[in-house]
């Protein structure tokens, strides 16, 4: 009845309400979580199918709230964007990897990791350099780096992120193509890209079966990318079903809870020491 509908809709407003509060008090918080380094990443493997070695990982954000406790990347990246403050974050995150990728090299764990970063991260002409500099102040290169950035935040203003895109690629770059089909970019497209690997989105895997058609498609995605010489991650591998199937598809390299989650840093050093056959 009409009273029984009214508190609904007090209620809906009243989580509505709650929810926007949630979300300005995120944004409020999140220029002092950097200065206080609240973040944390993780790093989850990717293993070469071929050799079955790790062939890198990739850098994952947490949030360590101090009142709202664990919070997951997708809580607080759209909202970090919406509100100017990605690239101070992307600032923070670059230099927590490059100088975790420092660490572990003198701990004898020779692993490069691919970092995310956002649509208005590639709209930033001074990044290249400044992910240079950073390298540099713990002597390492380029190609100790993956870029990976998304199909969409390529497409975002498309001139400046290619431009930015093929500076980073020129300078010895990896750059990775995320989520790769769920945007719009068209095969005509994908060509002039300047990417080095493709990965295949999670929601082409989920319920992956031998002979269906999500198996044709992604067959059909891996074909495509390696005529284009581009090498193929398919990440959310959760079963060894899954690892069988994409192996026989011709994915180059696996990402998923399968191998691993994503580890904390010396959660990952004791990982990789039980896994890497050298
Ligand atoms: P993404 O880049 O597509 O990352 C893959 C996500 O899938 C990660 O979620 C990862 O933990 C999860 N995942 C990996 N393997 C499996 C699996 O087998 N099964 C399932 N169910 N999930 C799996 P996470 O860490 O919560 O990150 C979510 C998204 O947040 C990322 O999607 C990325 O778009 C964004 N993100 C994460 N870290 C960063 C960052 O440092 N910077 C930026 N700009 N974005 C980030
Ligand atoms: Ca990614
Ligand atoms: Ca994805
Ligand atoms: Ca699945």
């Amino acid at each position: 009845d009409a009273r029984e509908s009214m508190r609904e809709i007090e209620f809906y407003q009243h989580g509505r309400d709650e929810n926007h509060l949630r979300q300005l008090s995120i944004v409020a918080d999140l220029k002092r979580a950097v200065d206080e380094n609240q973040f944390v990443m993780h790093y989850q493997p990717k293993i070469c199918m071929a050799s079955g070695t790790v062939s890198s990982v990739e850098a994952l954000v947490r949030w360590i709230h101090p009142i709202h406790g664990f919070m997951p990347p997708d809580e607080f990246i759209g909202l970090a964007e919406k509100s100017g403050n990605i690239s101070m974050l992307s600032n923070w995150i670059l230099q927590a990897v490059i100088s975790q990728i420092a660490l572990w090299r003198a701990a004898g764990v020779t692993v490069k990791s691919a970092v995310n970063l956002s649509a208005m991260d590639l709209q930033d002409d001074g990044l290249p350099n400044r992910i240079e500099g950073y390298l540099a102040k713990y002597g390492l290169v380029s190609t100790d780096l993956i870029i990976e950035v998304t199909e969409s935040a390529m497409m975002r203003d498309a001139d400046k992120a290619l431009t930015i895109l093929h500076r980073l690629r020129d300078s010895g770059f990896s750059v990775s193509i995320d989520d790769f089909g769920t945007g719009y970019s068209s095969l005509a497209k994908l060509r002039e890209l300047p990417i080095d690997e493709l990965k295949i989105d999670r929601s082409f895997i989920i319920d992956i079966k031998p002979d269906t058609t999500e198996a044709l498609i992604v067959k059909a995605i891996i074909d495509l990318g390696h005529s284009m010489n581009m090498s193929i991650t398919t990440e959310g591998i959760e079963t060894r079903e899954e690892w069988d199937l994409l192996n026989e598809l011709g994915s180059n390299t696996i990402q998923g809870y399968y191998i691993s989650r994503p580890l904390l840093a010396d959660d990952f050093t004791a990982w990789w020491l039980e896994h890497q056959i050298n």
